[in-house]
C-alpha cells in the first residue's frame, strides 16, 4: 500500500486544513501557498492521481468539482471572475499527486503561466 497522499490525509482529517466547503464527493479548502488573494484547492474525496489517471467512469464527478467551482467561486465572491487550473504530472507542476482544481481570484490574474 503506497503512502497517503498529503489531500488523503487532510480529507481523514488527520492534518488541518482551512476547509471552506465540504460535501459527500469533495473537499474545498484554501492552498497553504496562496498565489493570489483568493487561491482554494478543489479536491474529489476518490482517490485519483492525475488527469491521467481518471476512468471514464469518473465523468459525473468531474463534472461535480465544475459545479462546485461556480457555486464556491460565488460563495467567495468572485463576481469579476477567476482562473481555475489543473496541473498534470511533472511537465504540468503537479506536486500532489491526488487531482485536484485550483481557483485563484480576488486580483487580476497574468495571461500567461510562467515556466
Ligand atoms: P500542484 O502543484 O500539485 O498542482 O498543487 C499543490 C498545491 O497544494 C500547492 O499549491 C500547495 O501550496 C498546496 N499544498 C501542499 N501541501 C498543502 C497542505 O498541507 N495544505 C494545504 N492547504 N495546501 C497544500
Amino acid at each position: 500500500m503506497s503512502e497517503k497522499t498529503i489531500f488523503k490525509k487532510i480529507i481523514d482529517g488527520e492534518i488541518p486544513a482551512d476547509v471552506i466547503y465540504e460535501d459527500d464527493q469533495c473537499l474545498v479548502f484554501r492552498d497553504i501557498n496562496a498565489q493570489a488573494p483568493t487561491h482554494v484547492l478543489v479536491i474529489p474525496k476518490k482517490e485519483i492521481a492525475t488527469i491521467d489517471d481518471l476512468a471514464d467512469e469518473d465523468a459525473k464527478l468531474m463534472g461535480h468539482l465544475w459545479i462546485v467551482v461556480r457555486d464556491v467561486a460565488k460563495q467567495l465572491g468572485l463576481t469579476d471572475g477567476y482562473r481555475v487550473i489543473v496541473n498534470c504530472k511533472e511537465d504540468g507542476g503537479q506536486e500532489v499527486p491526488h487531482i485536484h482544481l485550483h481557483i485563484l481570484g480576488g486580483k487580476r490574474i497574468g495571461k500567461m503561466v510562467s515556466g
